[in-house]
């Protein structure tokens, strides 16, 4: 069955699917891959053989991108992220999540690895090139914020004796958190530095694949402040902010069978998480049928958070990451049924 996609422009969401290679540990167990990437838009999943099924049994999706195991990084970001920043640097909020199982990719595609820089170091050294360009016609401050949520709580990770912060509503400055830091950021080495110390105060270090890390959000948001130049006149400042975040690990809220089991687990389950994915749907919904419809923002702290990022005239990239590893079948198989119900 192949599911028709919606692209960007009629949505204002985008959805791109990148699965990982198979790690060595990994093919040393089994080297069967369960998902194909085709055409760069298709993502085939084939459940693995067993005693009982011998027939292979395939399914087809097509996202806006489907990146296979050897799309680099920069490719990545050129498709998924590069074509939001004009708007960032003129006034407009942007997201660009990692969505999907522990272990899937998710740190590694927004933070990255040494020699890997991942979404969030690309984002910097591009607007700082694009503002020196701009730098004639316009006066640009860069400031950055760095979060974390866990169990819907929200600390500070660039100076963490803050305590637990407040998400607020102002009507002037939109949403804000109370008391949380904001750096003035004037290179890409110095936010480097700050997401480098911001990742060890995470309630763990994102790049030990544990149970605690994978249920704490990180949010990266960079507000961008400008003036036109030159204009004779005192002229207002104007505000865009881009949201990169690294979600928590999705293998909870993606499974949609043993209700009885979630029942049991309630409190476990990412509210978060949760609310999000219903925003989306709600956001999708609201565009297709052109109408307003209710956004269930209040629902959790990431999406109250996110209420001036995500819908309107705001664009949301969700980078959907999965694993190609026979025994996380089931898991993938979720995450790209949620996916798709996202486009
Ligand atoms: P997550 O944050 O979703 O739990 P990670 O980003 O920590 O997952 O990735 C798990 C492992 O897979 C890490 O060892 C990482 O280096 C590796 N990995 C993830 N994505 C890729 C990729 N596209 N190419 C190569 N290695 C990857
Ligand atoms: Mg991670």
């Amino acid at each position: 069955e192949l599911i028709s996609n919606m692209h960007q422009g009629v949505s204002n969401i985008l959805v791109a699917v990148r699965c990982r290679p198979l790690t060595k540990k990994e093919k040393e167990v089994e080297d069967f891959k369960t998902v194909q990437i085709l055409d760069g838009k298709l993502v085939i999943i084939t459940e693995p053989p067993g005693p009982i099924n011998k027939r292979l049994n395939e399914k087809k999706y097509a996202f806006d991108f489907a990146f296979g195991e050897n799309v680099s990084q920069q490719e990545v970001f050129n498709k998924t992220t590069m074509f939001l920043l004009e708007g960032v640097l003129s006034g407009y909020n942007a997201t660009v999540f990692a969505y999907g199982p522990t272990g899937a990719g998710k740190t590694y595609t927004m933070l990255g690895e040494v020699d890997k820089l991942g979404i969030m170091l690309m984002s910097f050294i591009e607007l700082f090139t694009r503002i020196e360009v701009l730098s004639n016609e316009r006066e640009y401050l860069v400031k950055i914020s760095y979060l974390e949520i866990y169990n819907e709580i929200v600390r500070d990770l660039i100076s963490p004796s803050t305590g637990y912060l407040d998400i607020r509503e102002d009507p002037d400055k939109g949403i804000t958190v109370s008391g949380l830091s904001e750096l003035v950021a004037t290179s890409p080495q110095e936010v480097i530095e700050c997401l480098r110390l911001g990742n060890k105060r995470r309630t763990c270090e994102p790049t030990e694949a544990n149970q605690t890390s994978s249920r704490s959000h990180a949010v990266l948001q960079i507000l961008i402040e400008y003036r036109e130049k030159n204009t004779g006149i005192e002229t207002e400042k104007a505000t865009g902010k881009l949201s990169l975040i690294d979600l928590a690990g999705s293998e909870r809220a993606a499974n949609t069978k043993n209700r009885g089991i979630r029942l049991i687990e309630g409190a476990n389950i990412n509210r978060s998480l949760l609310a999000l994915g219903n925003c989306i749907n709600a956001l999708y919904e609201a565009n297709l049928k052109g109408t307003k419809t209710y956004i269930p923002y209040r629902d959790s702290k990431l999406t109250r958070l996110l209420k001036d990022s995500l819908g309107g005239n705001c664009r949301t990239v969700m980078i959907v990451c999965i694993s190609p590893f026979a025994m996380f079948y089931d898991d993938t198989h979720n995450t790209l049924k949620y996916a798709n119900r996202a486009k």
